[in-house]
């Protein structure tokens, strides 16, 4: 494998992580992320192809990128996706290689993706109530949603599974005993991410969070938690159960923001490098992988964007701006 400088921000840190969103597409509309009627789609021909992506991927890799995971909008909904899997696991660099889906095609794809090299899931589920997940996602889907998660449990070397559920206040107060218990009598981790302002709609306010800390009360009172050492990079503040039964995280981008050790950029659909989740800017990398580019002068375009990344995040600050894409179009 061909070696290259390591990748560094103009903050000292060093980019290791990388999100590929391989489709802006998504077949649930759930309220915190897009619109009930969608978004407009990109066309075909605007995003990357199953190739680019690996090139981009590959450069990344050459200079130090080992943990990438594949997310959308839906990434099961793209065409050949276990394909792509397949490609990709073979870059040499990559150790970890994560898929983030809503599981409403896992059932068919989960062998094929195991298969093809997937050695991490994290399924979203925001809800194990079927009318209250019809609610949020807009999709009456939780049964397939839980069978698509059987179907991937069932294979030992994809671990661990962990279940996201976006907490929002008014809501996700309900939701935190049943998912302790889930936790407390399955192998899944069960994390809860505050709600941020990456909405389609555009309505998120500072009141609808509910913080990873209140959830934490709300468990706590019944099932005694205590913290683990923090792992570096790491996301989520995990808590084991007291009593020996299971773990459970909070990821607190709004009132805990972890910008001081973010080692992570994106890849868009588009081939847009986002060097945060909430950046204003974005580097275009389709139009010169498409002119042509040699690998040096590509590298050159990465090195530049990921030497801007930003410092922090300025959620809940005055003068904060929602970026002009959300969520299903960044990649989560
Ligand atoms: N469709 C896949 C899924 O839902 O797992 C992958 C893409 S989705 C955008 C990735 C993650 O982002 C999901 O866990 C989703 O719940 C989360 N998400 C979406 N909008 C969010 C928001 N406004 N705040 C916090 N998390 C959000
Ligand atoms: Fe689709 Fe995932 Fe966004 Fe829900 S969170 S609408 S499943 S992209």
């Amino acid at each position: 494998m061909m070696v290259r400088e390591p990748l560094f921000d103009g903050h000292g840190r060093r980019i290791s992580d990388l999100r590929v969103s391989v489709t802006d597409r998504c077949n649930f509309r759930c309220q915190y992320c897009m619109p009930a009627d969608g978004l407009p789609w990109l066309d075909r021909e605007e995003i990357l192809r199953f190739e680019e992506i690996e090139r981009v991927v590959r450069l990344l890799a050459e200079m130090g990128v080992t943990d990438l995971r594949l997310t959308g909008g839906e990434p099961l909904v793209r065409r050949e996706f276990p394909r792509l899997v397949a490609m990709l696991a073979a870059i040499p660099g990559i150790e970890d290689l994560s898929l983030t889906t809503n599981a409403y095609l896992l059932e068919r794809d989960a062998d094929a993706l195991v298969e093809a090299g997937i050695t991490r899931v994290n399924v979203s589920i925001d809800s194990l109530q079927r009318d209250r997940f019809f609610q949020l996602t807009r999709r009456d889907s939780l049964p397939r949603v839980l069978r698509g998660l059987e179907a991937i449990a069932r294979h030992p070397e994809v671990r661990p599974i962990k279940v996201n559920a976006v907490a929002l206040r008014g809501f996700t107060e309900e939701e935190a005993l049943p998912f302790a218990e889930f936790a407390r009598s399955t192998s899944y981790q069960v994390r809860f991410i505050e709600f941020m302002p990456l909405d389609g709609d555009r309505a998120w306010s500072r009141d609808q969070v509910l913080t990873g800390r209140e959830i934490r009360e709300i468990i706590d009172r019944v099932h005694p938690l205590e913290e683990r050492p923090r792992e570096p990079h790491a996301t989520a503040r995990v808590f084991r159960f007291k009593d020996g039964r299971g773990e459970i995280g909070f990821i607190n981008p709004v009132s805990e923001p972890f910008c001081a050790d973010c080692n992570r950029i994106r890849l868009t659909a588009d081939g847009k490098l986002r060097t945060c989740l909430f950046s204003l800017h974005e580097t275009d990398l389709r139009t010169p992988l498409r002119a042509g580019a040699s690998d040096e002068e590509l590298e050159t375009i990465l090195r530049n964007a990921v030497w801007r990344k930003e410092l922090k995040h300025h959620v809940g600050e005055r003068g904060f701006r929602q970026p002009p894409r959300s969520m299903s179009a960044i990649g989560g």
